[in-house]
């Protein structure tokens, strides 16, 4: 079976008072990417935020944060796109990881696109409303091709982010338009703790990603959860030949007590041992995703 692609998603747009070791700023990334990278990860999935956490889409953020993320740990990098930062166009989405890409010290490898778009308001089963009634993460069709082949020329290998059955189906047809190159990276999205707009966290909404993949070709998935504890599914992932993507970003894990996304990795790492497989380093991961090391820009 292939090493264990280990990926962190390190912050999300997630508060800290649930969990308050949540890092916001360049430096609480670089200090969290180095910890994450002793403790086993290949690849950081990060959130340019602000001081106070709020989210920032500027391009200087993005350009900090990745400096000292990839000067700490050689992490491999997943930038976001913008999920609700960015409610501009498709290129205003786009724009930071364009200028990251033309510094070669500082593209990242990764970006993750969603292949979909779905409601992505809270419901609140206890008090039996929505927390929010209008958030709609929306990614047509036309923002999907020209993400697509943006990231493509950028020498960036694009994380499919899939939410539901739909988003699969949309992925394979980019990767039929010849716009995703091989080996395909999804990384399947499961919510809990209301979270309705992606699958469950159960082997149930797990197999249903899986059950729809192309069979064809050869492709790496990964899975998380937002919302809820993702163990139960890592350890169905591993066993299963997936890889995992786990972090205090999408959920506080009060059953660690509140732990940094160091721990979440040992524990990752503990699992992985236990079924004998073995884990990637950075370089492992971007041999195994097919990423060079110096990718020319096209244009
Ligand atoms: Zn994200």
């Amino acid at each position: 079976m292939d090493k264990l692609i280990i990926e962190v998603r390190i912050n999300e747009y997630a508060p800290r008072d649930t969990n308050p070791q949540i890092p916001f700023t360049a430096n609480e990334l670089g200090r969290d990417a180095a910890a994450v990278r002793d403790a086993g990860a290949a690849i950081v999935h990060f959130h340019p935020r602000q001081a106070d956490g709020s989210p920032t889409h500027a391009i200087s953020d993005y350009e900090a944060a990745v400096a000292a993320i990839r000067q700490s740990s050689g992490l491999l990098l997943n930038p976001t796109l913008g999920q609700i930062t960015a409610s501009g166009s498709a290129i205003d989405r786009l724009r930071p990881v364009e200028a990251l890409a033309r510094n070669p010290a500082l593209r990242p490898e990764l970006c993750g696109i969603d292949p979909g778009s779905t409601n992505i308001d809270v419901f609140d089963s206890a008090a039996r409303r929505f927390r929010s009634g209008d958030r709609v993460y929306v990614n047509s069709h036309d923002t999907l091709t020209q993400f697509s082949s943006r990231l493509r020329a950028l020498g960036i290998k694009p994380a499919l982010a899939c939410w539901s059955v739909p988003f699969v189906r949309t992925a394979c047809a980019l990767i039929d338009m010849g716009l995703i190159d091989d080996p395909p990276y999804f990384f399947f999205v499961c919510g809990e703790g209301g979270t309705l707009g992606a699958h469950p966290a159960t082997p149930e909404g797990l197999r249903a990603f899986t059950d729809h993949l192309p069979r064809d070709r050869k492709l790496l998935w990964s899975v998380g959860c937002k919302g809820g504890n993702l163990f139960p599914l890592a350890m169905a992932a591993i066993a299963a030949g997936g890889h995992v993507a786990i972090g205090i970003g999408d959920y506080p894990y009060p059953e660690l007590g509140a732990p940094n996304n160091a721990r979440l990795v040992d524990e990752v790492v503990k699992l992985a041992r236990l079924i004998g497989r073995e884990v990637a380093s950075p370089e492992d991961a971007r041999h195994m995703l097919g990423i060079r090391k110096s990718t020319p820009v096209l244009c």
